[in-house]
């Protein structure tokens, strides 16, 4: 069931609006603003039923609160209230309500919008994962890791805690859809990102398709030498899929790997690690494939084989 949090001081009518509502959603009630912050702050809510008038911070307040943090800000929040004057209900939508309803309500208005409001929030949710998300592989594409490499590098920046950027390629690619067609090329590198983000499924790891047959990985927290011994694995991992390639060329499907770990330098630029990164790939195509190369925390190149 989906979760609606009301927020109102009165406990009287915060319980006619739960007993309108739950049979269809869980409903959890807030007498203070601050209470209702602190939950939200921890609980996925769908939609939130804020009354404006409340002792301490009101309803206004806690609507610019939540507009302001990016986890909260796109709950729908629906503003009740006896202010049924223009200027409130304005202020009320100014601030980004996405509706406002005036006291006394009717059971089946308030139903029915929240209804409403509820289905648009999930539709834009379902549409922005999508846009977020590769179709062929259904791991993330490259406007999410865009944005995720960002906030974490910055976050990095700030905790001073190691910062692994890794490039993956898969090797002699184009021969391979020469030789067994694009459809084909297309298994092998949904084969591949599963493999290899089953290898990367903690929650400071992060995959993306970062175009073609090239991926990205962002690993938070451990130092070079573990990243390294981790990605020989996942290379390895791949490899013995044993998915056969053009014997002319290689015996299985096989990735090179490439990265580097630093800890962020205050000044430091991203953009510039990541061609490290991918400068460290092109090393490991140029000795032979199949191969993770690494730049430590000194910028020592780790080789593999
Ligand atoms: P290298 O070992 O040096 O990486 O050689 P390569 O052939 O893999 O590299 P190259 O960059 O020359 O070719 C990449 C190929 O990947 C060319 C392209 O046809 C193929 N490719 C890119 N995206 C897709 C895709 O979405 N599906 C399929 N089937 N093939 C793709
Ligand atoms: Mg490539
Ligand atoms: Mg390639």
């Amino acid at each position: 069931m989906e979760k609606i949090l009301i927020v109102d001081d009165s406990l009287v009518q915060a319980s006619q609006l739960k007993s309108i509502l739950e049979d269809e959603y869980e409903v959890s009630i807030a007498q203070t603003a601050e209470d209702g912050l602190s939950r939200v702050g921890s609980e996925n809510f769908s939609l939130i039923l804020l009354d404006v008038v409340m002792p301490g911070m009101d309803g206004f307040t806690l609507l610019k609160k939540l507009q302001e943090e990016i986890i909260t800000q796109s709950i729908p929040v629906i503003l009740i209230t006896s202010l049924s004057d223009a200027a409130s209900e304005q202020r009320g939508l100014v601030l980004g309500a996405v509706d406002y309803i005036t006291k006394p309500f009717k059971s089946l208005i308030v139903k029915a919008r929240v209804n409403t409001h509820i289905k648009l929030y999930n539709y834009r949710r379902l549409a922005e994962r999508q846009s977020m998300t590769d179709q062929l592989t259904g791991i993330a594409n490259r406007r999410r890791y865009e944005r995720y490499s960002a906030v974490k590098w910055h976050e990095a920046t700030r905790l001073q805690i190691p910062f692994s950027i890794c490039m993956f390629d898969i090797d002699h690619f184009k021969v391979y859809n020469d030789k067994f067609g694009h459809p084909a090329g297309d298994k092998v590198i949904a084969a591949v990102a599963k493999t290899v983000s089953s290898h990367l499924n903690r929650n400071t790891d992060f995959f993306a398709r970062y175009g073609g047959e090239e991926f990205v990985s962002i690993i938070l927290g451990s130092e070079s030498e573990k990243v390294f011994a981790h990605l020989k694995r996942i290379r390895q991992a791949v490899e013995d899929l044993h998915i056969a390639h053009d014997p002319s060329i290689s015996e299985w499907v096989t990735v090179s790997v490439g990265g580097i770990t630093v800890i962020p330098p205050v000044d430091g630029s991203y953009a510039y690690y990541l061609k490290v990164a991918d400068t460290m790939l092109y090393d490991a195509k140029k000795h032979g494939r199949n191969k993770v190369v690494w730049a430590d925390e000194q910028m020592r190149q780790l080789w593999e084989k």
